[in-house]
């Protein structure tokens, strides 16, 4: 069992993040597995290094302690990215877009709500028609997707069926300013670090069935992932907490709280983990953990003691 913490060092980790990447590592510890870190900066225009500091920082203040020596950055993976395009080129199951704009944001991994379906208009632009665009134009890279239903079973949120074809569409592979998408960066570099188990937010459950289907083209021996997504905390009105808000960052909240002991007690209760309050630690959650507190749950309302 390999599980693994995957922040985007756009920000520093909030609540939500914490929450992601403690059941992350209690879902591969108590299984006597590892967990391996690695920083999704593909994006790296919207990462900064004093998030990645922060971050390292609070992760280890948690207890959250990976088990690679050498965290991976995607951002030193642009090899590894080239080899996994050019052989779906070679493949021909790449072809080129020159819609504007809809591409730009595909490299950040999607939230809810925010997925459209591609309609595949730049997959019938063939010939030399094709040819003078691709010498005149700047293009991303999308992938063609069958008309099949992909199904995942979910140890959190059941049995999860998307026909990729009416429910995504052709997919970003690399944008048009070169940057890969955040599909195949995470594809890659979960067959490359060996992961077996895809601890986040219930958000991306629907990047499940896309980057199954791509796991399979770059590597058909190789085991579909086993999935947990958990549920998202979201505040009293119902909306994602947002990671701008100083209050829900890890230096906010042990302001609050005082000791990491106590905010990790305060969240076990919150989600479920914990009948009591109590001051804990991420060792001690270890003990008994399971995903069967989190069953079924879309989302979780954060809310400070006393609330
Ligand atoms: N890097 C993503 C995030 O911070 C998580 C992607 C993933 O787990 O696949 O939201």
């Amino acid at each position: 069992m390999v599980g693994r913490m995957a922040p985007t060092p756009s920000a520093g980790l909030h609540i939500g993040n914490i929450f992601s990447c403690l059941i992350a590592w209690l879902a591969a510890k108590s299984a006597a597995g590892r967990i391996i870190l690695r920083i999704e900066d593909v994006d790296r225009e919207r990462c900064r290094q004093e998030h990645i500091d922060t971050i390292l920082f609070d992760l280890e203040r948690l207890g959250l302690v990976w088990d690679n020596e050498e965290i991976l950055y995607q951002t030193s993976r642009t090899e590894a990215y080239d080899r996994a395009c050019d052989a779906l080129k070679g493949a021909g199951l790449l072809y080129p877009c020159f819609c504007s704009r809809a591409d730009l944001h595909a490299a950040s991994a999607p939230h809810r709500g925010e997925r459209f379906v591609y309609a595949g208009t730049c997959r019938h632009v063939t010939g030399e028609e094709r040819e003078t665009l691709c010498r005149s134009r700047r293009f991303a890279l999308r992938l063609e997707v069958p008309d099949e239903n992909f199904i995942i079973q979910d140890a959190i949120q059941g049995s999860f069926t998307q026909n990729l074809a009416h429910e995504c569409g052709d997919f970003i592979i690399r944008r048009s300013d070169g940057i890969y998408s955040y599909q195949l960066a995470v594809v890659v570099d979960d067959l490359a670090q060996g992961v077996t188990q895809v601890v986040r937010g219930v958000d991306l459950l629907e990047c499940a069935p896309q980057q199954e289907y791509l796991r399979k083209l770059l590597d058909p021996t190789a085991k579909p992932l086993s999935y947990a997504h958990i549920p998202l905390l979201l505040d009293e009105n119902g909306r994602r907490l947002a990671k701008r808000d100083r209050d829900i960052g890890v230096s906010g909240l042990l302001e609050h709280f005082g000791t990491v002991e106590r905010l990790l007690g305060h969240l076990a209760h919150l989600t479920g983990l914990r009948s009591t309050a109590e001051p804990t630690t991420v060792q001690e959650l270890l003990d008994g953990f399971s995903f069967e507190a989190l069953q079924g749950k879309q989302s979780i309302t954060w809310k400070m003691p006393g609330e």
